[in-house]
C-alpha cells in the first residue's frame, strides 16, 4: 500500500515540476524567442518529453506498466486540440510497444488513445486571448469523466486492484488539475505583460498608437534605410469647436478623424495621436505625387464629413491642416518631423485646411 501510494505520488510530482518548469521557461523564453514559441511542434515535445519521463520507470503489476501517462496526453489535447493531441502521443505509443508485456494493446487504448480522443473532442474553446485560459471546472468535468471510464475498464480488463485503480484516479485528478492551474498562472501573467505592453503604446482616448509608438517603428524604418514621408495633421479652430460644443463633442471629433486617418493607411503606412488634436502620420513611400495624392484625399475626406455642430465653425466645416516631408538618408526622424511640422505651420499662414509640401531652404 505504502509503495504503490509513494509510488504514483512521485509520477504525480513528476508531471508537476516539468509542467511547472516548461511553463516558466514560456514565460521567461518568450519575447527573446517569439518565433520558437509559434512553431506548431513545440508544444507536442514538450509534452512528448513529459510524458516518456513519466512512463520511464512504470509501476511494473502483473505485466502490466502503470503510470500517469494520460494525464498530459488528455491534457494537451484539451488546450491545444487534435493535432497537438496525436502528434504528442505517437512518441509515447511506440515507446509502449517497445516496453511490451501482455497488455500492450489495451494500455496503449486506454492511457493514450482514449485520453487523447476525450481531451480533443471537448476541447477547450478558445476566446481572443492571446494566451489561452482555461476553464478549470469544466476541464476536471471531462477529466474526471475519462477517468471513471478509464478506471472501470481497466478494474475489468487488466490484473489491476481495486487499490490500484483507485490510486492512480487520485492522483491523475491532482496531476490534471496541477497542469490546468500552472498553464493558467503562466498564461494569466503573459496576458498581463500583452495587456501593459499595449496601454503604453496606445492613446486612451483615441484608441490610436501613441508617439512613443510611432517615434520607435519609425527609427526602425530609418534603421532599415526604408523612404518614407511623414504627414502632421492639425484640426482647424478646434479651440473654436470645443467652445462651442464642449469638449465631450471635441472628443467625439478626435476619435472619427483618428478613424478616418487610419482607415486610409495602406501597407507599411502607420498613424498615432501626436497630442492634443494633433496627429502624425508614415507613409512607407516616397514619391511626391503619391504622398501629395493620400494626404490631399485625407484632407477632403475630413472636409466633406458630417461632423455635428460645425456649421459654427469659420467656413461653416471642420477641417485639418497637414504638413508633409520626405526621408532623406542624411535627415534624423526629429529633423523629418520638424520640416513636416514646418509644412503644416505654413498651411495654417495660408489660410487653413490646405497640404503644404516642405521645401528645402
Ligand atoms: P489652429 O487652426 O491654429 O490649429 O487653431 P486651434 O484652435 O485648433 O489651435 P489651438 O492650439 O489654439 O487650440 C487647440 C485646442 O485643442 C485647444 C484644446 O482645448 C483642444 N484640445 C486638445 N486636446 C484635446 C482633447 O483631447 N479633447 C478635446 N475635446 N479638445 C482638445
Ligand atoms: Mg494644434
Ligand atoms: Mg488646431
Amino acid at each position: 500500500m505504502e509503495k504503490l501510494f509513494f509510488y504514483f505520488l512521485e509520477n504525480m510530482a513528476l508531471i508537476i515540476a516539468l509542467m511547472f518548469l516548461g511553463l516558466k521557461a514560456k514565460e521567461v523564453l518568450l519575447q527573446k524567442f517569439e518565433k520558437l514559441f509559434s512553431s506548431f511542434w513545440v508544444y507536442p515535445l514538450f509534452v512528448t518529453i513529459l510524458t516518456l519521463i513519466v512512463m520511464y520507470n512504470p509501476l511494473g503489476y502483473e505485466g502490466m506498466k502503470i503510470d500517469l501517462r494520460a494525464v498530459p496526453l488528455f491534457f494537451v489535447a484539451y488546450a491545444g486540440g487534435w493535432r497537438l493531441g496525436i502528434l504528442s502521443g505517437i512518441i509515447p505509443l511506440i515507446f509502449r510497444v517497445y516496453l511490451g508485456g501482455p497488455t500492450v494493446l489495451i494500455g496503449i487504448i486506454q492511457t493514450i488513445i482514449l485520453p487523447i480522443c476525450f481531451g480533443a473532442f471537448f476541447k477547450h474553446k478558445q476566446k481572443d486571448t492571446h494566451h489561452p485560459i482555461l476553464n478549470l471546472s469544466k476541464m476536471m468535468f471531462y477529466f474526471i469523466i475519462f477517468e471513471i471510464i478509464q478506471s472501470v475498464w481497466m478494474y475489468f480488463s487488466t490484473e489491476a486492484t481495486v487499490l490500484i485503480t483507485v490510486l492512480v484516479f487520485i492522483f491523475a485528478c491532482i496531476a490534471a488539475w496541477s497542469m490546468g492551474l500552472i498553464f493558467n498562472d503562466v498564461h494569466r501573467s503573459l496576458n498581463m505583460i500583452n495587456q501593459l505592453e499595449m496601454l503604453s503604446y496606445q492613446d486612451a482616448m483615441t484608441l490610436l498608437p501613441n508617439i512613443r509608438y510611432f517615434k520607435e517603428k519609425l527609427l526602425k524604418m530609418a534603421e532599415q534605410k526604408d523612404p518614407f514621408a511623414i504627414a502632421m495633421i492639425d484640426v482647424d479652430y478646434f479651440k473654436k469647436y470645443n467652445d462651442a460644443n464642449g469638449h465631450p463633442k471635441g472628443d467625439v471629433v478626435l476619435r472619427t478623424i483618428g478613424n478616418i486617418l487610419s482607415d486610409s493607411c495602406g501597407a507599411g503606412d502607420f498613424v498615432a495621436r501626436y497630442g492634443g488634436e494633433e496627429f502624425i502620420m508614415c507613409f512607407q513611400k516616397n514619391s511626391l505625387q503619391q504622398v501629395s495624392d493620400i494626404t490631399e484625399r485625407l484632407r477632403k475626406s475630413v472636409e466633406v464629413y458630417i461632423f455635428e455642430g460645425e456649421e459654427t465653425q469659420p467656413g461653416g466645416f471642420l477641417t485639418i491642416s497637414i504638413g508633409v516631408s520626405f526621408s532623406k538618408p542624411e535627415k534624423s526622424m526629429e529633423a523629418i518631423i520638424e520640416e513636416a511640422d514646418k509644412a503644416l505651420y505654413q498651411s495654417k499662414r495660408n489660410g487653413r485646411n490646405r497640404v503644404t509640401i516642405y521645401k528645402e531652404g
